[in-house]
């Protein structure tokens, strides 16, 4: 894998390395009449660090000549090393203000109880406590991948952000994360997309409870308002620029058109989530994978039944079933 590459513009492609099937997070680099702004570091983790110490070494970039680090998501895989960057740097950090309250949910003082309150949700969906252990110790492990944390300003959707020496607009899609915030300029048809339209990988949608009612929902929607954009080229979180945008996200569509008529046709017998999330993605699964699928899972049957197509019954944990033709 390049450390770099450099597109139209002079935007730098950086893939920072990370420690999941994913591989590598992109981060961006774009040079103006100032500096470098930074587009969404990475995870903390002691690659990373060194990966990008080697960019800025090739490219001559100074740390002070570092301005922004702009976040457009708070998944740990994007904001994790935001503070060390921030601490190297001395630039401020810039994202959305619900992004920022749920890195404090997850990973700030009350961390512990969240993570036992989203195990107690999990149990309750039908986890089985033998992995119940290793699921929580998934979920505090995060805490020192995305520390030390930075201090942040909040952009807002409707503000416009400079990149480049170009006016973007701030737009916010929910759905992959909540909050999640994409740069677009419409003049030159390219948007910093973040995890929200990926090439290859089909964004993970999850329900957390007390966050999205209706994550999936939100998500769909969301790409229904994004396909008309004009987007001649689109610098995603994973992956390579692609230019495919509309076609692309009719892919997403059709995906999870897909995958609730797949849940909706399984549940003509009850079953719990976490029954569902085994039956369709296997046993096989990382206790990291198996978080995302089991997540993923809940923000389809909660979908399905919020559109009243599948019901909850089951008397020690919840279990789903399809429901009957409603009067
Ligand atoms: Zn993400
Ligand atoms: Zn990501």
């Amino acid at each position: 894998m390049d450390a770099f590459t450099e597109r139209e513009q002079g935007v730098i492609q950086v893939r920072a390395p990370l420690p999941f099937p994913l591989r590598w997070i992109n981060g961006y680099l774009i040079p103006d009449n100032k500096g470098w702004l930074l587009i969404d570091p990475g995870l903390h983790t002691a690659e990373a660090e060194q990966h990008w110490q080697a960019v800025f070494a090739e490219l001559s970039i100074r740390p002070q000549d570092v301005h922004s680090i702009v976040l457009t998501h708070h998944h740990p895989d994007h904001y994790g090393l935001a503070g060390w960057m921030q601490q190297m740097t001395s630039a401020p950090v810039l994202m959305a203000e619900k992004g920022y309250a749920q890195t404090q949910r997850m990973w700030g003082a009350g961390h512990r109880e969240n993570a036992g309150a989203m195990l107690d949700f999990y149990s309750g969906h039908g986890l089985p406590a033998s992995l119940e252990a290793d699921m929580s110790g998934h979920l505090l492990g995060f805490v020192e991948l995305v520390s030390p944390q930075p201090e942040v300003r909040y952009i807002q959707p409707g503000e416009s952000l400079e990149l480049g020496g170009e006016t973007y607009q701030i737009l916010e899609a929910s759905g992959h994360a909540y909050g999640h915030l994409l740069f677009y300029r419409a003049a030159s048809g390219v948007i910093f997309c973040g995890d929200h339209v990926m090439p290859h990988i089909s964004p993970n949608v999850s329900y957390l409870p007390g966050v999205d009612e209706n994550p999936l929902d939100s998500f769909l929607k969301s790409l229904e308002q994004l396909q008309s954009l004009s987007v001649r080229v689109a610098y995603p979180g994973h992956r390579d620029p692609f230019i495919n945008w509309s076609e692309r996200i009719g892919q997403l569509l059709h995906h999870h058109q897909q995958r609730l008529q797949w849940f909706e046709e399984r549940l003509l017998e009850p079953m719990s989530a976490y029954e569902s999330c085994r039956a369709l993605f296997g046993d096989r699964l990382s206790i990291h994978q198996l978080r995302f699928a089991l997540s993923e899972t809940l923000a389809h049957l909660i979908f399905l039944e919020k559109s009243r197509k599948i019901k909850r019954c089951g008397e020690t944990y919840i279990q789903y079933q399809r429901q009957g033709e409603t009067p």
